[in-house]
C-alpha cells in the first residue's frame, strides 16, 4: 500500500450489456521506484454470487469480454491453473485474450527464474498450450467463481451457475 502523494485515483464506468453499468476503480503511484497498483471492477446493480463458466473453442472466442472482481478466483482447470483472491489480488475489465496474456505473462517470468530443468519445461509446455487454446485448436474450459457477483463473461455460451456459499442451511 502506498499513501504518497504520486499516487493517483481514477474511477470509470463503463456499460456492458446486458449486466448493465461497471465500474473500475484503479490506483496508481507515478513514483518509479514505487510502482503501486490496484485496480478492481463493481457492478453497479447488486449481484449474486456465481460460478460462470465458459469454453473457448475457437480463435474468436479472444475477443469475449470478462469482467473479473479482486475477490474471484478465475481458473483453467484442464491446465491447473489459477488466481486466486488475496491481498495483491486485482480486479479488471479484459477479454479472453487479455486473461490468457496475463498467464503468459507469469508463465513467462517463471520460466525465466527457474532454476531446475524439469520447471523449465513446465512453463514452456504451459505456454505452449495457451498458444493452442488461442488459436482454438484446444477447447478450454474458462472458470470464474465470484462470492461478491462482480464477475462476467459477456456471451450466449456463457453457463452461470449459484454459488454455493460455504456455509450450509442444513
Ligand atoms: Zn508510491
Amino acid at each position: 500500500m502506498c499513501l504518497k502523494k504520486t499516487l493517483t485515483l481514477s474511477e470509470d464506468a463503463i456499460d456492458v450489456p446486458p449486466f448493465g453499468k461497471f465500474f473500475v476503480f484503479g490506483m496508481q503511484c507515478k513514483d518509479a521506484e514505487c510502482g503501486f497498483q490496484k485496480s478492481d471492477v463493481e457492478s453497479e446493480q447488486p449481484r449474486d454470487p456465481c460460478k460462470i463458466t465458459f469454453t473457448i473453442e475457437k480463435d474468436k472466442d479472444m475477443t469475449v469480454r470478462v469482467i473479473k472482481s479482486s475477490a474471484a478466483t478465475l481458473s483453467f482447470p484442464q491446465l491447473r491453473l489459477s488466481v486466486e483472491p488475496g491481498v495483491d489480488a486485482v480486479g479488471y475489465i479484459s477479454n479472453i485474450e487479455g486473461v490468457l496474456q496475463r498467464f503468459e505473462e507469469v508463465l513467462k517470468a517463471e520460466k525465466d527464474i527457474a532454476e531446475e530443468d524439469e520447471d523449465k519445461t513446465k512453463c514452456k509446455n504451459l505456454l505452449k498450450k495457451i498458444w493452442k487454446i488461442k488459436c482454438g485448436d484446444v477447447p478450454t474450459k474458462m472458470v470464474i467463481e465470484d462470492p461478491t457477483g462482480n464477475s462476467a463473461i459477456v456471451s450466449d455460451k456463457t453457463v452461470v451457475e449459484k454459488l454455493k456459499a460455504k456455509k450450509s442451511k442444513e
